[in-house]
């Protein structure tokens, strides 16, 4: 017997379509890098998605090949998730902000046929133009004026086209993991796991759309999928207000004139904010809900959203995990909770969404208790999980599905996820584990500090023993010692880190994360008395 439901394949195409038809007069705005701001629709973007697979196939593009952008978010960018896919091709996502040589290993190991850019990175196609093997077509987004570039490439085209019809397995994007260690590896996503993971992402639990959000995502389009915003978005008629720009002004600016009601970004977007409020006094007019995830957000920074009346969305999870894993969202006795009880729930990572599971693990892969306390590595598997990395040859999770994540987490019994660490950066004490995350955001929220980094340095008796790295805020004079009385009862005894240094600059990787290999370098001598 069979079900006698229509079988109709999920395409991404059909996100889309719906936005198109549904929502087509919800605005896309976009702030771009010469201060000029420009107006379209979903309706818009469809049409001109549509001109750009015509032109794309009059280059010759077909199904299955890649087509990479090295670009901030904005219109253009968003016609052209859709565009590529639309020709059944593979959207490829650069991270500008990687290094030369990894976009040199990403974009040929990909094979990219076309590159769209925006002219702020003319610079590093001009230097990487003959490294790049596959890349037969390069074209602007904002060309200087007086030159030809997307608007014009895709103008002679009137968009009656087909999408490409596609298997749903068929693959539609390809998103490479920055290499923190080693070179980068590529996700490569398909119709049904992104248009699973678009409709997961809208439960209210997740990003809490409607047809009434205005959000302004600050995370890049070229990280993580956009955490999936683009797709996700578009069934929702989510009125997107981009900026090309990251400029805490530029953004607060955009805010307030587009009235934006939800937000998403790592947290050091929020500290730039918090920054230029504190300078200038200014409110965050409209937002109600701010999606943080990346890194972890630390509790200085939920508290000072939720005093805002902003919800935060604390989220985890990684380009391997389409991204989304867990979303924090209110419990149901949240409304009996302490405020700062509430606070403390939205410390902790969230929940998973309908579609993933996750478990922890001890070294020798058992299954650890959902008691709030033992922590392990961290598993998940689901439909938008990896399978396999992009020409890899063994897959990268187990027989049952489970993905290590290089996480180590705790679970509570309701579900929710605590994040320790990631593996590699855990700090050795004596047999027992220190988590460097947080003591870092405990540190941050010392006054006088700006960011903190903790990393385990060799310790005679102890194994390894914690050094917290400082970046003081400008004027700031706050001394180790202040920064230990602040830490004193917030932390376990032996958690307080052995040295506090004080660092002009802590190094980052290009998704804004701390860079600890090249900190764990900088204090490769580095030696603590026994
Ligand atoms: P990369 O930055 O290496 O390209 P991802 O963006 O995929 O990769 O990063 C995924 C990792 O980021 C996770 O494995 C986890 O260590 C960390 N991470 C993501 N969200 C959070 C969070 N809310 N709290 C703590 N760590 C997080």
């Amino acid at each position: 017997m069979t079900g006698e439901m229509q079988r109709q394949p999920m395409q991404v195409s059909n996100l889309i379509d719906h936005a198109a038809r549904e929502h087509g007069n919800r605005e896309i705005v976009s702030y771009w890098a010469n201060g000029q701001e420009t107006r379209t629709h979903w309706a818009g973007i469809r049409a001109d998605a549509l001109k750009m697979t015509q032109a794309l196939q009059a280059l010759g593009v077909s199904k299955g090949d890649r087509i990479a952008t090295l670009a901030m978010n904005h219109s253009r960018h968003l016609v052209s998730w859709y565009g590529a896919v639309g020709v059944g091709g593979i959207l490829h996502t650069i991270n500008p902000r990687l290094f030369d040589e990894q976009l040199v290993y990403i974009a040929n190991h990909a094979e990219d046929k076309v590159m769209f850019y925006d002219a702020a990175f003319q610079p590093i196609i001009d230097r990487l133009k003959d490294q790049w093997t596959s890349i037969e077509h390069y074209i602007c987004y904002d060309p200087p004026e007086g030159t030809d570039g997307f608007e014009e490439w895709i103008a002679p085209h009137d968009g009656n086209v087909e999408w490409a019809q596609c298997d749903e397995q068929d693959p539609c994007m390809l998103c490479y993991t920055s290499g923190t260690t080693g070179n980068p590896k590529g996700v490569i996503y398909e119709h049904r796991s992104t248009t699973l993971h678009a409709i997961s992402g809208l439960q209210p639990a997740a990003f809490d759309f409607d047809a009434q959000t205005v959000m302004l995502p600050i995370v890049p389009m070229f990280h993580a999928a956009s955490w999936g915003l683009p797709w996700a978005g578009a069934a929702c008629g989510v009125k997107f207000v981009y900026s090309a720009v990251n400029e805490p002004k530029i953004l607060h600016d955009l805010m307030m004139k587009e009235k934006v009601t939800h937000s998403a970004g790592v947290p050091t977007v929020w500290l730039g904010m918090f920054q230029y409020q504190d300078q200038t006094g200014v409110d965050l007019g409209a937002l109600r809900m701010a999606t943080i995830g990346g890194s972890a957000a630390p509790r200085s920074m939920i508290e000072r959203l939720m005093k805002a009346g902003v919800r935060v969305g604390h989220a985890w999870g990684m380009t391997e995990t389409s991204p989304i894993g867990t979303v924090g969202s209110p419990s149901s006795d949240w409304d009996d909770l302490s405020f700062d009880a509430q606070v403390d729930q939205v410390c902790k990572q969230g929940r998973p969404i309908f579609g993933v599971e996750l478990c922890t693990v001890d070294d020798d892969d058992n299954l650890l208790p959902r008691d709030g306390e033992t922590s392990g590595r961290l598993l998940i598997r689901g439909p938008w999980i990896i399978k396999r990395y992009f020409k890899a040859d063994a897959d990268a999770c187990d027989e049952n599905g489970w993905f290590d994540t290089g996480d180590v987490a705790t679970l509570h019994p309701d579900g929710t996820l605590q994040i320790t660490d990631r593996s590699k950066d855990v700090i050795k004490s004596g047999g027992e584990w220190i988590s460097s995350v947080e003591l870092e955001n405990v540190a941050v929220g010392c006054p006088g500090v700006a960011e903190a980094a903790a990393i385990g340095i060799y310790h005679p008796k102890w194994d390894e023993r914690p050094l917290l790295a400082i970046v003081r805020s400008p004027d700031s004079t706050v001394s180790v010692d202040e920064i230990k009385a602040y830490m004193n009862d917030k932390i376990a005894k032996w958690w307080m880190p052995d040295a506090i240094e004080f660092v002009d600059e802590i190094p980052h990787t290009a998704t804004g994360k701390i860079l600890k290999t090249q900190l764990r370098k900088q204090f490769a001598d580095y030696k603590l008395t026994a």
